[in-house]
Formats: structure tokens, sequence, C-alpha cells
């Protein structure tokens, strides 16, 4: 592997074609690298741990389309399955047994979730979810942790993180302050500022959601009892738990963030490897809680393309190929050999580093300060960050072009594509 003479010309051309009719040449902020200062690979195709541009240029991926592929792209299997259903029709607008199935099968695996309705990307999950918990409680309130991001809903759109925290854009004009001034925002793994706020506002507070494991801030992992402690106050205020697992559900474990660190959310939201690829979200929980969604209920919620054939396929075949024995232990020993390697890099060249895993998201910090919430993860060195993306990018692996994202380790990265990342990390940071 050596793309240390990468020639982008293909990519540079189409991407000052799209960014004359798309916003910013992208369908997503993140993805014009406009934080890093570089042009965007264009691609062209992806198989296995790899992807190719067209300028022909392959790179060991961990960006996974930011989190969906676990199984590496184009895995025989998921291609089948949506070349087979493909094959009866696209959309039905009508119900189908696989529908039921998908149901099940979360059900099966989420400990927290008895009834699960599917939509068609993370944002929808939380949307509706956040729709749910006002509705179910009939408060307006609802509480966020800086840094978190849960989608581009209105009322999550304050301080959040991912793209929002790499174009410094705190607060999206287009918020209106009476929707704005419903969410309170507090620092992640901060029992302390959760107990004041819901002392001031319990009563009026609808729900908490939180992602379990942060990803959107770079990895962070919750503190010990930090989410436990979060199942405590909202139970004793009678505010709903909600788990934002679009990232980490059957990414960190089998049974989703909840089945690893043991706590019980009232309803979870889901996206990314639930839908294998394709646009798929989901949200679930308690019985009690989720027949008030129509037609069961009252609170309306709904989608012309929610439960697609093609999503239920790519996504139901993803998670019976995580279901098989022994997937989850040998993502977590590539994963821990990637962190070791990277460790012993820093150290090597003396580069102020925190790195930050839990199962198969990992994070590599330009600090020497623990990270722990968003502000712990502002100290990175940002000019540091870009430059090391760019050279990782040079020696051919590619991961998110932001400080404030993951990189998301498969089950396809094979042992060599782990050891040629470390080499290409030793040299980024020889680099440097
Ligand atoms: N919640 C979390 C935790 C996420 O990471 C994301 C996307 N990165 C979302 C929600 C939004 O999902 P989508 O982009 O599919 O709308």
């Amino acid at each position: 592997m050596n793309n240390s003479s990468r020639i982008d010309k293909k990519s540079a051309a189409a991407f000052s074609e799209a960014k004359k009719i798309i916003p910013g040449g992208v369908n997503s902020p993140v993805r014009a690298f406009k934080s890093v200062g570089l042009t965007p690979l264009f691609i062209d195709r992806g198989a296995g741990s790899r992807v190719t541009d067209i300028d022909g240029n392959t790179f060991i991926d961990y960006v996974g389309s930011w989190g969906p592929l676990i199984v590496g792209h184009a895995h025989p299997a998921v291609l089948e399955a949506i070349r087979t259903t493909a094959e009866k029709g696209t959309s039905f607008g009508a119900p189908t047994e696989l529908e039921t199935e998908m149901a099940r099968l979360v059900i099966e695996r989420v400990p927290s979730v008895e009834m699960v309705r599917m939509v068609n990307s993370g944002t929808e999950a939380t949307m509706s979810a956040l729709r749910l918990a006002r509705g179910y409680t009939k408060r307006n309130k609802i509480v966020k942790f800086e840094g978190s991001y849960h989608g581009h809903a209105d009322s999550l759109l304050i301080k959040a993180g991912s793209g929002v925290a790499t174009l410094g854009l705190p607060d999206s004009p287009g918020v209106p302050e009476s929707v704005a001034v419903n969410t309170i925002t507090v620092p992640y793994n901060d029992l302390e500022s959760i107990r004041v706020v819901f002392e001031k506002f319990g009563e009026d507070i609808a729900a908490v959601i939180v992602e379990p494991v942060a990803g959107n801030m770079g990895v962070v992992p919750p503190a010990e009892g930090f989410l436990q402690g979060l199942r405590d106050v909202t139970k004793q205020y009678g505010s709903l738990l909600i788990f934002d697992e679009v990232m980490t559900g059957f990414r960190v474990h089998k049974n989703c963030a909840q089945g690893l660190y043991g706590v019980t959310p009232d309803l979870t939201c889901m996206g990314k490897v639930i839908g294998g690829g394709l646009p798929v979200g989901a949200y679930g929980g308690r019985l009690d809680i989720m027949e008030h969604i129509a037609p069961a209920g009252s609170i309306y919620q709904a989608g012309t393309l929610s439960g697609n054939p093609l999503a239920m396929a790519a996504g139901y075949t993803t998670l019976k190929l995580l279901g098989e024995p022994g997937v989850y232990e040998e993502l977590e020993r590539k994963s821990a050999r990637l962190e070791e390697g990277f460790k012993k890099n820093a150290a090597e060249f003396g580069i102020p580093s925190t790195i930050n895993r839990v199962g198969s998201m990992l994070c590599p910090f330009f600090t020497e300060q623990q990270v722990v919430n968003y502000e712990t993860a502002k100290t990175s060195d940002l000019g540091r960050f870009n430059a090391y993306f760019g050279h990782l990018l040079d020696l051919g692996v590619s991961v998110a072009p932001s400080q404030f994202e993951g990189m998301f380790i498969s089950t396809v990265h094979t042992n060599e594509d782990i050891e040629e990342t470390i080499a290409a990390h030793r040299e980024a940071l020889k680099r440097l």
C-alpha cells in the first residue's frame, strides 16, 4: 500500500461540479472535508474493508459509511438478500412478513425493547421517540448532553456534536427560540448537573436522551455509574430515559450498549447497523409506552417507505451475521490491537495522546487530558488532527475527517489491515 502520490484530479473535478448544484457539494455536511481543508474523495466502490475512489486510489476504510457497515462493504450475504428481495418488488406501502421477522429479531436482541417501529433514519428515530416521550408524559422539556448528536430535529440541534461541532455551529439558525427553551443541556458524565436540573425542572422533564457511549464528540465512554444514575433520577421524577443507540446499537455489543452496561432505558433509538447500509432507523421500548403510537394509540408518526423491504433485508441479514458465535469477541480483539498499536506509536514520538475505545468504536485525541465530555474533547489539538488526517489518507487509510468522530472497525478488517493501519499511523505521526 502506498498512496503517497495520491492523485485526486477526478474527485476534485467531481466536487466542483457538485458544489454548483448541491449545497457545499454534499448531501451531509461532514463529507465535504471542509474542516480539514481538503477536497473530498468521491467513491466509486467498496469491497470488504476497502473503498476505492474515482481516481483509482484504494483505502483501508474506518468510516464504514459512518457506522452502518459493521460487516464491511458489499458483503456477499447482504447483497444477495437485497437482490432476491428486490426481484419481488422494491416497495409496497403495505405490511410484509419481513417487517415482523425484523421486529422479532430486534426484540430478541435488545433487552429493553418489547415493541418496535421502523423508520428511515436515526434522525427520524430520535425525533419520533421524543414526540412519544412528550405525548406519554404530557411534559415538554427534554435533557440532552453537550457534544452529543441525535440527528437534526429542531429540539436536538442544541449544543450538538458531530458535524455541528466540527463546523463550529453549536446552535443552528432556523431552530425557533420557543423550541430551544425546552431543551436543557448538561455536560456528559456529569450526574451532579443532572441532579441540579431535575431539582429545578424535574416535574416538566419528559425525557433524558443520551448516547450510552458518546460517539459524536469523538468517542467518550460513560463513567462508572453514569447511566445507572440517569436511570435512577428519571425514574424518581417520572421522566423517560431514552438511549440513543443509533451508533452503539449492535456495534458495541450483540445486545447494544444497554446489554454491555446492564442499564435498561424506557425507549431506545436505533439506526446505522440495523439497516446494513440502507436507510433505516427504529425506535422501540416498553410496550405500555409504544402502544401510544398511531394507529394503536394517538401519537402520530408515519412513513411512506418505512419498513422498506430492501432495507429490512439488508438489516436483517446484517443482524443475523452478527449473531454468529465469536463475532464480537473477534471485533474486540482486533480493536484492542489497533488501540495498543496507536498507543505505542504516540509514546514513541512523544505526541500528547489519549485514546478512547469501546469495542469497535475508537478515537485517538491529540491531548494528554482524559477525555470525559465535550469540554475535554475540545482540548485536542485540532490542527494536529487535520494534518494527521491528510497524512493517513496519503498513506491509504480512510478515517472520518473530524476529531469529533470515531473510527469503526468491521468484522472484515483482517489482521493484515490492522497491522498496515498501525504502520500508517506510525508514519503519519512521524510526519507531524
Ligand atoms: N443519533 C446518533 C447517536 C448518531 O450518531 C446519528 C448519526 N451520526 C444520529 C442520531 C442521526 O442519524 P441519521 O444520520 O441516520 O439521521
